[in-house]
């Protein structure tokens, strides 16, 4: 039997290269040799009380981007998070076995507090609980996902066992954090910070379907120092993610090209961030193009979602049905 593997992105907007490089990529791989659910996250985009036509938007740019990325519809199910109401229902059922002190002790609630101490809700506080929902609900094994969700997965793994433990069965797999190749990754943003992402600084993040200009606009804005006054001088973290992007999108040569200027003091940081520049938008530009195509189809799109929520629901509602069975909240009148 292929071992299921789940995996969604929130709708909060575009995607962008570190989606692509710490999630998508693995989804394209692992879609011809796993059974594949993929789906796009807009519960958890609610903690931020999005507006409804924007949310809708989002979620089906998000759809189209899977699809122009590759996902393949007839090898993996892809369907949108609210169309499984069985999610909701297992996120309510899984919240009796967290408990408030380990909910508080997660590192991405205790960032996002500190971010946003005018919204602290409960859905902030319980994300990893319905991020463990997302995972049970179809018993996944693994769970391609960046660095940024491994505290989360360490989460689902207890809520997995805690319920096994308390009910006494070998129901919910433990499922891994995965990525192809072998260890988890972190892709930079452009303002010096460790991540890139959608809510990160303004011009932080490159989105797959950026448009040239603005792409060589973030990138040459990007922070850089004052350069290397040393031989083979350690690079600091704003220059070395630079590297880090250029060893994703641009060939060996022009890599080892910058890494010696930088070794023997040579660099000019100015070419250096026009070259990375047009190599990303070498990178996007075939996505840009698939995006715009599909854009257009409508018919296509809703498609995909009506017969991959079908689909889901399927596994979804055989989990939930054995998860009642288990919780003594069936066959009560006989
Ligand atoms: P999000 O956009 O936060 O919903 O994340 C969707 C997926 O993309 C998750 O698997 C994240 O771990 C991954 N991801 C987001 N940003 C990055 C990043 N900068 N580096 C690696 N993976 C990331």
């Amino acid at each position: 039997m292929k071992q299921r593997v789940l995996s969604g992105v929130r709708s909060t907007g575009n995607l962008h290269l570190g989606n692509y490089f710490g999630a998508i990529k693995n989804f394209l791989e692992m879609q011809e040799n796993y059974e594949c659910y993929f789906f796009i996250a807009n519960l958890h985009a609610l903690t931020t009380h999005p507006d409804p036509e924007l949310l809708k938007k989002s979620v089906r740019a998000t759809l189209v981007e899977y699809i122009a990325c590759g996902l393949d519809p007839e090898k993996s199910t892809i369907y949108v998070q609210s169309d499984l109401p069985e999610i909701s229902e297992l996120y309510a059922l899984l919240n009796m076995l967290a408990y408030k002190g380990e909910l508080e002790k997660c590192t991405s609630f205790k960032e996002k507090i500190k971010k946003h101490k005018e919204n602290i809700n409960a859905g902030l506080l319980t994300y990893p609980v319905l991020m463990a929902a997302d995972i049970l609900i179809h018993r996944a094994h693994k769970v391609p996902v960046g660095k940024d969700q491994e505290q989360h997965l360490e989460m689902t793994r207890n809520f997995a066992l805690r319920f096994n433990h308390l009910y006494g069965v070998n129901f919910f797999p433990e499922p891994e954090a995965f990525d192809m190749s072998g260890h988890l990754v972190k892709i930079p943003g452009l303002d010096g910070s460790g991540k890139m992402g959608k809510s990160e600084s303004e011009g932080n993040a490159i989105f797959l379907r950026e448009d040239a200009d603005l792409i060589r606009k973030k990138v040459m804005r990007a922070k850089t120092d004052t350069g290397p006054t040393q031989p083979n001088q350690q690079k600091p973290d704003e220059i070395k993610n630079l590297f880090t992007l250029m060893n994703l999108v641009s060939k060996k040569e022009t890599l080892q090209f910058f890494e010696d200027a930088y070794n023997n003091c040579t660099i000019r940081y100015g070419d250096f961030k026009k070259q990375l520049a047009e190599d990303i938008i070498q990178f996007t530009n075939p996505f840009k193009e698939k995006i715009s195509a599909l854009e257009n189809d409508t018919k296509y799109i809703n498609n995909i979602a009506e017969s991959g929520a079908e689909k889901a629901r399927v596994s979804a509602a055989k989990t939930l049905d054995a998860v009642h069975e288990i919780m003594g909240l069936k066959s009560i009148w006989k």
